[in-house]
């Protein structure tokens, strides 16, 4: 049984969504952990020794809690993180399918090592287009002339990508998923990123330019807000039953 992403990649978990539920739970209830992220992993694994067929290989499935993960620490938070739009360009789709999770990262990693050695907090990354992507780890918004601005090729259709989409529906925002050029994020009133590993991160330089006044933007706090009052309504959260 295969989920979106890992038929997309020809490998099988061998475990149904209700039985990954559970043990996912499972591992929050037995690592006692009160805020905790969960991470579900399904490897290639090998084909017996000599053979290079990968259709012989046993997949494996691997989950687990650690505490709650940030992508960006408490300072950055509060005062925005700097990206660097990443002279590395993202590995094509057609190389590639990055509408399906994986962990194809040497693209990733190393814009983000040179982000990170100009004194960058993080990296985008481009297409051949010269339009921007998406981030290691995260979906990438833009706020211009009042609407929210998303790419819609090129990338990781993120949870919390479809979370931003949905809140700003329900929140009256106007929200254009269309390609996104580099020019326009570093002119942009405001930035901010997705993933499951914070919700929604303001971002207040691009390429070492202040966006607007420098701060996180209005429409970018108030998605943040917007996130953490949905992860906390009953009806999109499941509870988990330490005592069991
Ligand atoms: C995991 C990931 C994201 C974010 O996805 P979420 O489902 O929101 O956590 C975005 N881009 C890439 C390349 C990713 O690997």
């Amino acid at each position: 049984m295969c989920g979106a992403s890992t038929c997309r990649w020809r490998l099988d978990p061998g475990q149904t969504p209700e039985h990954i539920t559970e043990v996912l739970a499972q591992c929050v209830r037995l690592s006692g952990l009160r805020a905790s992220y969960v991470e579900m992993i399904c490897t290639r694994g090998q084909p017996p020794w000599g053979s290079r067929d990968p259709r012989q290989a046993v997949n494996q499935f691997y989950a687990f809690a650690v505490p709650y993960v940030w992508l960006a620490n408490a300072e950055q938070r509060e005062n925005g993180l700097h990206l660097q739009i990443s002279d590395v360009q993202r590995i094509p789709p057609s190389s590639v399918d990055p509408t399906a999770k994986n962990y194809h990262w040497n693209d990733m990693t190393m814009g983000l090592l040179g982000a990170l050695d100009s004194g960058f907090d993080s990296a985008v990354l481009v297409d051949a287009a010269g339009h921007v992507v998406e981030g290691p780890g995260f979906n990438v918004f833009c706020v211009h002339q009042g609407a929210i601005v998303t790419p819609d090729v090129g990338m990781l259709e993120g949870i919390t990508r479809r979370t931003v989409i949905e809140m700003a529906q329900s929140l009256g925002l106007p929200l254009q998923c269309r390609a996104l050029p580099a020019s326009e994020l570093r002119e942009a009133d405001e930035v901010f990123i997705s993933s499951s590993g914070g919700g929604v991160l303001p971002v207040t330089r691009v390429d070492g330019r202040p966006l607007g006044d420098g701060r996180p933007g209005p429409i970018t706090r108030q998605l943040v807000a917007s996130y953490w009052a949905w992860h906390a309504d009953p009806a999109l959260s499941r509870p988990i039953d330490y005592a069991a």
